[in-house]
């Protein structure tokens, strides 16, 4: 894929510092030779993407989906669809299901060689209690009985050291009766909690003797009633790495400080003979952030709940669902990912950028169709009342293979409809369209001359007039002889499907709509969604949910998948042809 960039964008760092990482892994060797627990050899390159199945993924997921299964691609890896599903409250099956369909959309596969990989996190939680039991045993972890706020109070600060809790030296007996106890569910929850044993002095204040176990009464979507303790993330997430094999544990730069506790875990479970080494290692790289949109799943879900969208497949959502609902394809999505690289360095990401890709990945394949937006009757006075001549077009722009062979049908009869600023009755400088006197071609039909318009009794114009030329059409000898400025698109008023459109815009006006701690809400765009019934050439009568075209020169619109009917299509618009923002 190229990365050089259109549409007059500069283009991003396209730098990816992780396959410097990789390589350097290859050619020393650091995880060749493994195998699994079935004695199975292991690729050198084992990513995975662990999703918790708490709500619905967004462009930035797409980008940790894109960096993960791409490397494991490019270096003959493989990557894990893994649901981390530790958390038990906020987690569902619903989740679960749109998070596998969106990772297949965008063209990403978690099975190799015969094998699944599909993981949920849930089913680790025997190892995850048993490597706390023996993290006990060692002196490592203790049940503490401090409520939140004390431990919170004796934490210390970045200055000053935590304080010892008063169960910190318990013995480790007693620790493993109590840690029991709490699996068989005869505490509260909150009231005792298990901690790592590490050091309540370590500038790393994740070090300071961190919550690794919880206790909490709740129904997993998973492993139901089973459990009423939980591990937490920090804890959890390395032990599924290690279980899993990974070898390049790819995380987003919040997780930097809790390295040193992923390799704290690590560490201590491979001295008890939990796992082999070479260990996972973990990597951080700096989250996408796209401006005009938001991510927290929070607020997206507070979009939805008031619905000021239709639902999270609104096309304006940056979901995937809502993405590919818009007209998205997974492979501009990929391109936009590949372009923007993978930097340790937090940055925004400009919204053209998601655009352009699109349009790049479109443009080349695309099929051609004619629609008129926002309509005004033109009459050709010498066109025989009744008669219809067939024009034709190729589908396929001149880059597509079968640009030469396929071509679409559709007639020109004496009525048609055209865009109303393609008529002006007194034109501005430079105005090369339509206006009494002037001569323009109407696209793969004939040259026509205007001659003037009808208005309503309020001045407004509610038809333009004109006369053809029969020598003029297009694809005949007699065309040459025409040279004319202005090219229209026009569909004609008898044949043309009328057809709902939906006119999609950014969802918010502001860059940043969130930055700051702004009120999102306040940054809405007032404009980014216009339902229009439009004019299409009538072959679009048969398009398909899902299908893409380019409008000439309106941009590109694909067939709602929802709410297209059989012959009766409505269409989004999925971006226009040029970027209008930021001009
Ligand atoms: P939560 O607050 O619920 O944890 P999350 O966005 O981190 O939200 P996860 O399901 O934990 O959701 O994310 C799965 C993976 O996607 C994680 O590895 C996370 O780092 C990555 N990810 C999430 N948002 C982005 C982003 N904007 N850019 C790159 N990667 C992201
Ligand atoms: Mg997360």
């Amino acid at each position: 894929m190229s990365n050089e960039l259109k549409n007059g964008h500069p283009a991003p760092p396209s730098t990816n510092f992780l396959r410097g990482i990789i390589e350097a892994d290859l050619v020393s060797g650091t995880y060749a030779d493994r195998s699994d627990s079935q004695g199975q050899p292991l690729p050198q390159v084992v990513t995975r993407f662990p999703p918790e199945p708490n709500g619905y993924l967004h462009i930035g997921h797409a980008k940790s989906i894109c960096l993960n299964f791409g490397l494991a691609r490019d270096y003959a890896g493989r990557c894990h669809l893994r649901f981390d599903d530790t958390n038990p409250e906020k987690e569902d099956q619903e989740y679960v299901d749109t998070i596998i369909d969106s990772v297949k959309w965008l063209g990403f596969d978690w099975n190799k060689d015969g094998q699944t990989h599909l993981y949920y996190a849930s089913n680790y939680f025997d190892v995850m209690y048993a490597g706390a039991q023996s993290l006990i045993k060692s002196g490592l972890a203790y049940v503490d009985e401090q409520n939140a706020e004390q431990m919170r109070e004796s934490r210390g600060t970045l200055t000053e050291p935590g304080k010892d809790s008063p169960w910190r030296n318990r013995p480790a007996d007693e620790s493993l009766r109590l840690f029991e106890e709490m699996r068989d569910g005869k505490h509260a929850d909150g009231t005792l909690i298990l901690r790592a044993r590490i050091d309540m002095a370590s500038p790393n204040m994740n070090l300071r003797d961190p919550a690794i176990y919880r206790i909490r009464h709740a129904t997993h979507h998973n492993t139901g009633d089973k459990w009423c303790v939980y591990p937490m993330y920090s804890y959890a997430h390395p032990i599924e790495d290690a279980l899993e094999n990974i070898s390049h544990s790819i995380c987003t730069l919040e997780f930097e400080d809790q390295r040193p506790l992923y390799d704290w875990v690590l560490e201590r479970l491979s001295d008890a003979g939990f796992f082999k080494k070479p260990l996972p290692h973990q990597y951080e790289f700096a989250r996408l952030n796209l401006t005009y949109i938001i991510t927290s799943k929070r607020k997206l879900k507070q979009l939805v709940d008031e619905k000021i969208v239709s639902g999270w497949d609104d096309p304006r959502m940056p979901t995937i669902v809502g993405l590919r609902r818009r007209g998205y394809t997974p492979e501009a999505i990929r391109l936009m990912c590949d372009r923007t690289g993978a930097s340790k360095n937090n940055s925004w990401i400009d919204y053209s950028i998601l655009e352009g890709a699109l349009r790049d990945d479109l443009d080349p394949k695309a099929p051609r169709a004619v629609a008129v937006l926002r309509p005004l009757k033109l009459i050709i006075d010498n066109f025989p009342e009744g008669q219809s001549i067939d024009c034709s077009a190729p589908v396929y722009p001149p880059a597509h293979p079968q640009h030469d062979s396929e071509h679409r049908h559709f007639p020109i009869t004496r009525e048609l409809w055209i865009e109303r600023e393609d008529f002006m009755e007194v034109p501005t400088k430079g105005y090369f369209r339509l206006f009494p006197g002037n001569k323009v071609r109407l696209r793969y039909g004939y040259v026509v001359e205007c001659t003037g318009c009808d208005k309503d009794e309020n001045g407004n114009i509610i038809a333009v007039h004109c006369s053809y030329f029969e020598d003029s059409k297009s694809g005949t000898e007699g065309s040459s002889n025409y040279k004319v400025k202005g090219n229209l698109h026009w569909v004609s008023a008898e044949h043309a499907l009328a057809a709902e459109v939906r006119l999609y815009d950014r969802l918010f006006s502001d860059p940043h709509p969130d930055a700051g701690g702004k009120d999102f809400l306040q940054a809405l765009n007032p404009n980014s969604k216009e339902v229009i019934t439009a004019y299409l050439e009538p072959t679009l009568k048969s398009a398909k949910p899902g299908d893409i075209y380019q409008f000439e020169r309106h941009g590109y619109f694909v067939a709602d998948r929802i709410d297209s009917t059989d012959g009766k299509p409505v269409f989004n618009r999925a971006v226009t042809l040029k970027d209008s923002w930021g001009k």
